[in-house]
């Protein structure tokens, strides 16, 4: 049993305390945010993740994991602290490490023991020196080392990610401090990389940028696909089959979007510009993601025409299913589009709602996916949830005013759904949409 102090009980440092604690270390986790501290005492979780409340509320009653807003009691007697505090987009692209220092400083200014600070934020190369820096600028002789250690956990199975990792990444000048970040993940049984502090920070925005070109990758076979007739589904299904490419993140649609594929690429993107290379890949990345959404915009305006005083029903709304995250969701910046082009928009999602009126306040939410669809011009998938793979399509079409519906996330066969009288249009799935009277032609 290690006793373990985590800084930030968001996205990633929620998942990491509780889990933590779950493996049987005293894990106290600090936030500065006093009502989010005050609902994970009362045993809720302040975020939805498959699986983690239950665990939440059991290691809570097992007194191994407790939450305060002080680092004197998160660090009191504390042998690693892991820093997994916000570090968004700032205004220029680069990655804000207000958080990150802010952390720092409150570590460095109680610090009165040895620790082993270990850094799980996601931070530009270079952000394990500063944070040596602020720490040593308060804490004279104390000895302490820096590891990073970036999070490769995805939201929605998170609980699991944490749990079943592909490998921990460990980055420092102190291999003696790394090995022993290493030895808390021993019960995972799984690949350790240790390498130096900036190679680990290195690898982790390197990770991402790969995933999100994987995804602009296969949406620009999309646009190329609908132009030669071809199915990228069934392109990507024959590309994944070769073991050198994988079928991971080969899913044409709207685009990648949350808390970290957007910001992480134009972070990575800022840093290179500023050491002076020339990222032209990153920027391809991210000019095909924002071209993702606007294509799909366009196809609701070439199906509907002009649209004022339509209505426009959108099922799914945080950024990728399982979890009720809105950040960067790509249902925004479409229902916005939509909206600005005169269009009034009904939505509904399993869990992202409360999340979503804050950015959307003028949209109508709706109880269920047939709510939507009443008086509908048109249905759009934007999220994937399970849950709308098995609609009543029949039930549907009879609410809706047309019979159309826009899928960003090609989660239908065309030519099932027009077979139920709908205009279906997918993403990179022929050069036009699949329609009743081509499906009666062609019954499959
Ligand atoms: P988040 O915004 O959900 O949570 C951050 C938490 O830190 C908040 O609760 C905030 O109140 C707290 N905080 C801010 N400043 C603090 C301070 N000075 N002291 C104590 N607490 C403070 O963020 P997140 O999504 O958990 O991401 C955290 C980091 O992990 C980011 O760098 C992110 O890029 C990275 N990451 C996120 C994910 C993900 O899926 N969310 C995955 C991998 C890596």
């Amino acid at each position: 049993m290690r006793n373990i102090c985590v800084i930030g009980t968001g996205y990633v440092g929620l998942v990491t305390g509780v889990c933590f604690a779950d493996l049987g270390n005293r894990v106290v986790c600090v936030d500065i945010d006093s009502q989010k501290v005050e609902t994970l005492i009362a045993g809720k979780s302040t975020i939805y993740e498959p699986g983690l409340e239950e665990l939440l509320v059991r290691n809570v009653h097992s007194g191994r994991l407790s939450f305060t807003t002080s680092y004197a009691v998160g660090l009191e007697e504390a042998e690693f602290a892991f820093i997994t505090v916000d570090t968004p987009m700032g205004p220029d692209g680069s990655a804000d490490l207000r958080s990150v220092e802010a952390a720092a400083h409150s570590i460095g200014e109680v610090l009165s023991h040895p620790l082993i600070i270990v850094d799980k934020s996601t931070v530009p190369v270079g952000t394990g020196d500063v944070v040596s820096q602020i720490v040593s600028s308060h804490v004279g002789d104390t000895p302490f080392s820096i590891v990073s250690n970036p999070e490769f956990l995805r939201e929605g199975s998170a609980v699991s990610d944490f749990f079943n990792p592909d490998r921990i990444v460990l980055g420092s000048t102190d291999r003696e401090a790394a090995e022993r970040v290493a030895e808390l993940h021993a019960p995972l049984n799984t690949k350790v990389i240790i390498t130096d502090l900036r190679t680990a920070e290195m690898i982790k925005y390197a990770s991402n940028a790969f995933l999100a070109t994987r995804i602009s990758f296969i949406n620009e076979i999309a646009q190329i696909c609908e132009r030669l007739g071809a199915d990228v589904k069934e392109v990507a299904r024959g590309m994944g089959a070769d073991k050198r490419i994988g079928p991971h993140f080969l899913e044409a649609g709207v685009g990648y979007g949350g808390s970290c594929f957007p910001k992480d690429v134009l972070a990575l993107f800022h840093m290179a510009a500023s050491a002076g290379c020339h990222p032209q890949l990153l920027q391809a990345v991210m000019d095909i993601n924002r071209d993702a959404r606007r294509a799909f915009v366009e196809k609701v305006h070439t199906l509907l025409g002009d649209l004022h005083d339509k209505i426009i029903g959108v099922l799914g709304l945080s950024f990728k299913p399982n979890t009720d995250d809105m950040r960067e969701a790509p249902s925004v910046e479409v229902i916005t589009a939509l909206k600005s082009l005169g269009a009034n928009i009904k939505a509904y999602d399993p869990v992202a709602m409360d999340r979503a009126s804050d950015l959307l306040p003028w949209v109508t939410f709706c109880a269920t996916p047939y709510d939507v669809a009443k008086e509908a011009d048109a249905l759009l998938i934007i999220t994937e949830w399970n849950e709308f793979k098995q609609l009543n399509w029949e039930k549907l079409r009879q609410f809706m005013r047309q019979p159309v519906v826009v899928d960003g996330r090609n989660i239908y066969d065309p030519q099932e759904i027009a077979a139920c009288g709908f205009t279906y249009w997918g993403v990179g799935r022929g050069t036009a949409p699949a329609t009743y009277s081509e499906a009666k032609q062609e019954p499959r």
